[in-house]
């Protein structure tokens, strides 16, 4: 039954036969979704099966979005049983909260996981720009429930680390959009690992989950259409780089030095900026794939002119590309700079010969930031507010 809590609207989308936390903790049952093509083939193999069924699962799992086992209508009914009985089930998470922007451009969707807990992911879409006549559909998943890397101004980072989210739990996020835009005859054509957590921190879940999405008898998109962003965990950019695939990276510094950087990521610790300009260079020389660094402009903080030309003389001849966003407002005391200071940030880039972008801001109004709306839901139900107040900013000139 839907029910309205605190002024928002809980959807329910119980299935037939829905799981509990003890399901997958204390019985070991795995989702279908986990499972890579010749895994699933392994499977119907070991049931006595023949080889195709594992496709016909593979089909309806990424084409029907099937809710439970007993919506695999192309099985026989001796398999459903056999596929039950060996402790497989479908449906990582359910939908609990869906909001729209004004414009309806954003989507942002809450998700339940079996163990209670809740996620968010991020559907953005761009009219203006088209792939063979459909919005570019950019789906930004989740990796982590909260996170251990403390960013001071993501809301996210002031959550905390709760747990890992298994591979099959981050197709979920993805398979829930497709399903919704089936609907509208539109399709996903980008993922960006940028959601709430560190993917690189996830390692094994995250590399799993690409497997899954690319490969073309699961959802089957291009390795180059995903983009894995990481504050940083230079071991983890060397282990992509080595994985064989074309993803792209983009890893966020948000600095030009360490003093600051370390100030903004407290975890930063070990990798230096030039650790982490090292690390894109050793990248882009392994798959080809350009990285960008990504730069939250925060006022006051890190946007000054003479940042900037730091920031400058650190990436000048790098090849690299800049995506400079202004921050979004979220529980701390951080505003974005104004337009007029973004803008002269860009210029001073641009004029060095790096290619620089400004991130256009979508879904602001949704609580779009990264664990902003799984941050408001929660606080509204369970937890007094809380907000980060750091003890000293550091002001940019
Ligand atoms: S910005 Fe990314 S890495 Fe930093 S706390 Fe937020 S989710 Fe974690």
């Amino acid at each position: 039954m839907d029910f309205l809590r605190n002024g928002i609207l809980f959807l329910s989308t119980k299935s037939k036969k829905e799981n509990t936390p003890s399901d997958v903790i204390d019985n070991n049952m795995t989702d279908l979704y986990r499972l890579l093509p010749e895994e699933m083939e392994a499977m119907v193999i070991g049931m006595g099966q023949p080889r195709y069924r594992a496709d016909q699962i593979l089909h309806a799992l990424y084409h029907e979005s099937p809710k439970d086992i007993w919506d695999l209508h192309q099985l026989p009914t001796t398999m459903l049983d056999e596929i039950v009985a060996a402790g497989y089930t479908i449906g990582s998470a359910n939908e609990v909260h869906r909001v729209v922007s004004e414009d309806g451009d954003t989507t942002k969707m809450l998700l339940n996981l079996v163990d209670g807990t809740l996620i968010e992911t991020v559907l953005i879409q761009y009219e203006s720009s088209k792939h063979n006549g459909h919005p570019r559909t950019t789906i930004c998943v989740s990796t982590q429930v909260g996170c251990a890397m403390g960013c001071v101004f993501c809301a996210t980072g002031q959550m905390g680390f709760e747990r890992n989210i298994r591979a099959e739990e981050i197709v979920a996020q993805i398979i829930h959009f497709a399903q919704l835009l089936r609907k509208r005859e539109q399709h996903v054509t980008n993922i960006v690992f940028m959601g709430m957590g560190e993917p690189l921190a996830n390692y094994d879940e995250t590399i799993r989950a690409i497997r899954l999405l690319t490969n073309q008898r699961a959802f089957g998109i291009g390795q180059r259409s995903i983009t894995i962003s990481t504050i940083g965990i230079t071991q983890g950019i060397d282990r992509l780089a080595d994985e064989d695939l074309q993803v792209g990276l983009a890893i966020s510094l948000h600095a030009p030095n360490d003093k600051l950087r370390q100030w903004l990521v407290p975890t930063a610790g070990p990798h230096s900026v030039e650790d982490l300009i090292s690390a894109g260079r050793r990248y882009f020389k392994k798959t080809g794939r350009r990285v960008t660094f990504e730069y939250a402009l925060i006022d006051g903080i890190n946007d000054s002119p003479k940042i900037a030309d730091e920031l400058a003389c650190l990436l000048r001849g790098n090849g690299s590309h800049v995506n400079l966003i202004p921050v979004n407002p979220t529980a701390g005391d951080f505003e974005r700079p104004a337009r007029g200071r973004i803008l002269a940030f860009e210029q001073i880039l641009n004029d060095t010969g790096i290619n620089c972008t400004v991130r256009v801001e979508k879904g602001s109004e949704i609580s779009a930031a990264c664990g902003q709306l799984r941050t408001d839901v929660v606080e509204s139900i369970k937890r007094p507010q809380m907000h980060y107040k750091p003890d000293k900013l550091p002001k940019s000139d």
